[in-house]
């Protein structure tokens, strides 16, 4: 298993924020920890990554305790929430910092460096100046750094919380792309958005407390928590309903300012050119394709036989 937290516990000031937390994330999953703020999402993040270390309870990377080991040999790379970028000039010299940190040979770490921008489409931002970068951009070399050192293991705290709509949509099909190359990703947030584009199964952390697991489908269909009863179901049943009436037209602002395209104004189709389905999710009776266009994500009613991994196009619904 490539990430696993087992019965952690954690006190801070006093009080224990994680109270007999385990999860697990598979090879090549996205999955999402989903909490109201000050339920512990930040605290679990920092203890996988080893900022801070359980008061009981054992954390496994790659099926290795690595309770008690130093934050840069655990073998995951993360990206905590709102960390400025560290006070280097350029794109390049941010990604190599780990490498040269411990000691690779400049060769290496050029290959390496940009072996890890082509994947994140920051070729040709190399030698740009980090002020110069988009908030997108940021976290892509945010991203970038985390994984240079070769692993496939990634935790990122809130990342989109602080990114304006387009470039959280970037940052999903990112995300996406990580685990389509085989990446296991654990992602914290508190909107509910997210979890409708990346999710491939959602841990609800509640007062430090795993409240419930399960995909998407399953906390619609069976929810065991206030959280996926109320604000779960509302949310995401609301944008079901949206039929263009909602917000600006053809599109509709959720949560906070992401535009999301009302789904029956459109329809996913097969087609052999056009977008990839990476999931389709039934939200009470509709099916909705999610769809990553290369440069973000759109969402469109499904028709009957579109599955995920097919292509798709959008056209105009009738009725
Ligand atoms: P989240 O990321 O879900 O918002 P956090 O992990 O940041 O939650 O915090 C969970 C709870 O722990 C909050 O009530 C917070 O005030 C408390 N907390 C976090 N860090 C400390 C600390 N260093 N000392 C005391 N309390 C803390």
């Amino acid at each position: 298993m490539p990430i696993k937290v087992r019965d952690v516990f954690k006190k801070l000031g006093g009080r224990e924020v994680l109270r007999g937390v385990s999860l697990e994330v598979g090879a090549g999953e996205v999955h999402v920890v989903i909490g109201p703020n000050g339920s512990g999402k930040t605290t679990l993040v920092k203890t996988i990554a080893g900022l801070l270390e359980p008061d009981s309870g054992s954390v496994y990377v790659d099926d290795v305790d690595v309770t008690g080991v130093e934050p840069r040999d655990r073998g995951v790379g993360v990206v905590l929430q709102g960390a400025p970028l560290l006070p280097l000039a350029s794109v390049f010299d941010h990604i190599a910092f780990p490498l040269r940190a411990r000691g690779f040979r400049e060769s290496v770490v050029d290959g390496r460096v940009r072996e890890v921008a082509s994947r994140l489409g920051l070729s040709d931002k190399l030698f740009s100046r980090l002020e110069r970068l988009s908030g997108g951009e940021r976290q892509r070399v945010a991203i970038a750094t985390a994984i240079v050192t070769g692993t496939r293991n990634l935790v990122l705290d809130e990342p989109f919380s602080s990114l304006d709509p387009v470039y959280r949509m970037e940052v999903y099909s990112l995300l996406l792309r990580l685990r389509r190359d085989g990446y296991s990703i654990l992602v914290t947030t508190h909107i509910v958005d997210d979890l409708l584009f990346i999710a491939d199964r959602i841990w609800v952390l509640l007062d430090g407390v795993i409240g419930e697991a399960g995909s998407l489908e399953e906390l619609l269909s069976n929810p065991r928590t206030w959280y996926s009863r109320r604000i779960l179901r509302h949310t995401l049943t609301g944008i079901a309903a949206c039929n263009g009436e909602c917000g600006l037209p053809g599109a509709r602002e959720a949560g906070e300012g992401l535009y999301l395209i009302p789904y029956n104004t459109v329809s996913a189709v097969e087609s052999e050119e056009g977008y990839e389905v990476v999931r389709v999710i039934e939200i009470d009776g509709a099916r909705i394709a999610v769809l990553d266009t290369g440069i973000g994500i759109m969402y469109a009613v499904a028709n009957p036989s579109l599955r995920p991994g097919d292509r798709a196009i959008l056209v105009p619904r009738r009725g």
